[in-house]
Parts: structure tokens; C-alpha cells; sequence
């Protein structure tokens, strides 16, 4: 049996068990929530009216089934790249037009991401202007829709662009080793994103008021002082141009640290409500979550650079995936789109670990919040947020293991009557 043969088939396995372990979680989320769809669960009787535990319903349910097609869809569009030659056939007749070089692997990589961006665009229509709409979360109009289409574009070029031209040049020219520096380069490119993000795009697309409200301010800012932490400054985000959806963050280090409201939050929560969701950030900062999580971005981005260095010399990689490598001319484009296609169907079975990770960062965080502000406000913040962002209060359990980055309402709250905290 040739090397080429064993990885297609290791490749068809990936996917099927994937698709059918997806599958399965969906289905089971499906029957989950439309089981306790009829009443509020006894935990919530008395603070969530039935009337948005039924829309919380209704709305996870249309999202998951939108979320079975996309995924179908997905793994078809999958294997029409490889299997069934497409990126094969893109290949040629790009080389048939460019001929070999760094012209004709920019222009791979280029009408790849835009293939699979057009591929991608009914699903993320059909979210914001149907699924979002009918349940009213959506703000959108179509002219900021094709205007956030049209700055994404530009980024894409001015800023991925030269990082694509970088990393080929370096495939091509560093030796064998070039993917100890490659991977450098993208470390640095993600620790600077860090602090241009906040700075400079981010505004592009919203825009950020300094926080005005001088009660708040004085509120905001002396539970900061007493948790330690030193932001350059407060602002409030014009969330609500897009979405009815409410959010706190911190983000950026250094001269760009900020704490960033959503100022649908502001306008749904009470000044305690606030310190409380602000101490919950703070707890992500203390317990130092951005910190560790960059660290095992560090890691596995290390794994995956060493990994694609390894099998881009290997011919049954491109092969085994139905594609041709080039005779004559560099093979780096396509092993890098080769590589993007297949890493998530493997590290897809690692997921669960990244979510209990994220999960236990939340507890930690609310265990925080709670020591600071007590656990009224928190509670009746968390529950606000739920309600206003829809999400269901009955969630299937191995479907939360899986995918939620943050726990059910359930859990966050059992945990803070448990931590001592009780109403
Ligand atoms: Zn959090």
C-alpha cells in the first residue's frame, strides 16, 4: 500500500468521523433544547418569563440547523478541493496563465480565500439577515453589510498579502529550517496585532467614545485601582449599529490597553450590574487567561509550523489529497493550502480540551467578579445577558463539553451559590 493511499484514506476517516460526530452533537442539541422547550427550568422559574426561555429555544434551534447544512455543505466543498480536483485544476491553470514563481503562488492563495469567501457568503446572508433578523438581534442595514464587506477586502490585501508574501519567501529560501522562521513571523505578527487591532481597525469598523457617564466612570475606576489594574482608558462601543447582541471585553497591551463596553450593554444593566460584568473582565486579567492562552497559541502554532515544514516535502501529501505537485517550480502555496483545508478535521478531536480550558477560565473569572462585587449583581447581570443574547438555559450536556467556550447559565450560577455566594 503507497504512502499516497494510506493518508487519502486517513483523510476520508477524519472527515467521516468528524461529520459524524458533529452530526451527532447537533441532533442531540436539537432533541435537548426542544425537549424542555415548554417550561422553564425549576432553577429559573421565578426570574426568566416563559416568553424568552421559548425564544432562547427557538432561537438555538434555527441556529443548529442552519449549522447541520453549513456542515454538510462544507465537507462537500472539502472534497470538491481536494478528491474531486479542484484545487488541482486551480493550480494548472493558474501556472498555464502565470507560469511558476511567487506570482502565481500569491495569486493560489489569493483566489483561494476568495473561492471559499464567496462559498462561504449565502451562510453568513442568510445568519445576519434571516436568522438574526427574525429573532430582532439584527441592525445591519445593507449598505454597512457591503461596507464592512469592502474594508474586510482591503485588510485582507494590504495586511495578509505581504504576510503571504513573507512566509512563501521564506519557504522558498530559508532551508529546510524555515519553519522555525516562519513561525516567528507569525508570532510577531499576532503580538502586534494586539496592540494595532484596539489602535487602528478596530475604529475602523466602530466607533469608540471615552466612557462619559461620570458616575460609572467614578465607579469603574475605583474597582479598577482596587483589582490592580491599570487600562489607558474606558470606552464605550457603538454595538448596537450592527447588533442588539451585548458585550464587555478588555483587550491590547502596553499603551493600548483598554476596556471596551458595548453600549448595548450599558443601556440594559445597572451601575452594580456593570461593576460586576467589569470585575468578571478583571478576573480574566488577574488570573492572567490572555496571557496563557497566547502561550499555548505559541505552542501550537510551533507544532503546526514544524508539522507543515515536514509534510511539504513529502509528495504523497499532495498526492494522497489529489493534487499534482509541481516539476517544475515551488510547491509552498499549495502546501500550505493543503494544510489549512485538512489541520481542522484533526484538530477538530482536540476542541473539547481547548473548551474545558476556556470554560474553567470563566469560573475563575466569575469566582473573581464575586469576591469583589459580591454575587448579586453578577447574577442578575449574567442572567440579563442570557436573556438579551437569547442563549438557551438548557443546553444538551455533551454538546456544552464540546463547543461552549462559556458554561450554561446553570452551571455559572450553581457554582456561585456553591462558591458561598448565594443570593
Ligand atoms: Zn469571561
Amino acid at each position: 500500500m503507497s504512502a499516497s493511499y494510506l493518508w487519502t484514506l486517513a483523510f476520508a476517516v477524519a472527515l467521516l468521523a468528524g461529520l459524524g460526530v458533529k452530526f451527532w452533537l447537533a441532533t442531540r442539541q436539537i432533541r435537548h433544547v426542544a425537549r424542555h422547550r415548554a417550561e422553564v427550568p425549576a432553577d429559573f422559574s421565578g426570574t426568566v418569563s416563559l416568553a424568552a426561555h421559548q425564544k432562547a429555544a427557538d432561537y438555538t434551534l434555527a441556529k443548529a440547523r442552519v449549522g447541520l447544512l453549513e456542515m454538510a455543505f462544507g465537507a462537500a466543498v472539502l472534497l470538491g478541493w481536494t478528491l474531486l480536483g479542484g484545487l488541482h485544476a486551480l493550480n494548472q491553470a493558474l501556472l498555464g496563465v502565470l507560469g511558476p514563481g511567487m506570482g502565481q503562488q500569491l495569486a493560489l492563495l489569493a483566489s483561494f480565500a476568495l473561492i471559499g469567501g464567496l462559498l462561504d457568503l449565502p451562510f453568513s446572508l442568510y445568519g445576519t439577515f434571516v436568522v438574526e433578523e427574525r429573532f430582532g438581534f439584527n441592525k445591519m442595514t445593507w449598505t454597512l453589510w457591503l461596507a464592512d464587506l469592502a474594508k474586510g477586502l482591503v485588510l485582507a490585501v494590504l495586511i495578509g498579502g505581504p504576510i503571504a508574501w513573507l512566509v512563501l519567501w521564506l519557504m522558498g529560501a530559508a532551508g529546510p529550517m524555515w519553519w522555525v522562521w516562519a513561525w516567528a513571523v507569525w508570532m510577531g505578527v499576532n503580538l502586534l496585532a494586539m496592540v494595532v487591532y484596539p489602535l487602528f481597525i478596530a475604529p475602523w469598523f466602530n466607533k469608540f467614545k471615552p466612557l462619559e457617564d461620570e458616575a460609572l466612570k467614578a465607579r469603574v475606576t475605583a474597582l479598577m485601582q482596587r483589582c490592580g489594574f491599570r487600562a489607558k482608558g474606558l470606552f464605550v462601543m457603538d454595538g448596537s449599529r450592527r447588533s442588539a447582541h451585548a458585550n464587555a471585553y478588555f483587550t491590547g497591551f502596553g499603551a493600548a490597553k483598554r476596556v471596551v463596553f458595548f453600549d448595548t450593554l450599558l443601556s440594559r444593566l445597572s451601575a452594580g450590574e456593570v461593576d460586576a460584568v467589569l470585575a468578571h473582565e478583571l478576573g480574566h486579567f488577574r488570573h492572567k487567561h490572555l496571557v496563557k492562552m497566547i502561550a499555548l497559541l505559541f505552542a501550537f502554532s510551533a507544532i503546526g509550523f514544524w508539522l507543515l515544514g515536514l509534510l511539504s516535502r513529502q509528495p504523497w501529501f499532495y498526492t494522497g489529497l489529489g493534487v499534482a505537485p509541481n516539476l517544475e517550480g515551488p510547491n509552498d502555496a499549495l502546501a500550505l493550502v493543503l494544510f489549512l483545508l485538512v489541520v481542522p478535521l484533526f484538530t477538530f478531536f482536540v476542541s473539547p480540551l481547548l473548551a474545558l480550558l476556556s470554560r474553567r477560565n470563566e469560573f475563575q473569572a466569575d469566582a473573581f467578579a464575586v469576591s469583589q462585587t459580591g454575587s448579586h449583581d453578577l447574577r442578575n447581570a449574567l442572567l440579563k445577558l442570557y436573556e438579551d443574547n437569547a442563549s438557551t438555559l438548557t443546553p444538551d450536556p455533551l454538546y456544552v463539553r464540546f463547543y461552549y467556550s462559556h458554561p450554561p447559565a446553570s452551571e455559572r450560577l450553581a457554582r456561585m451559590a456553591a462558591a458561598g455566594g448565594a443570593p
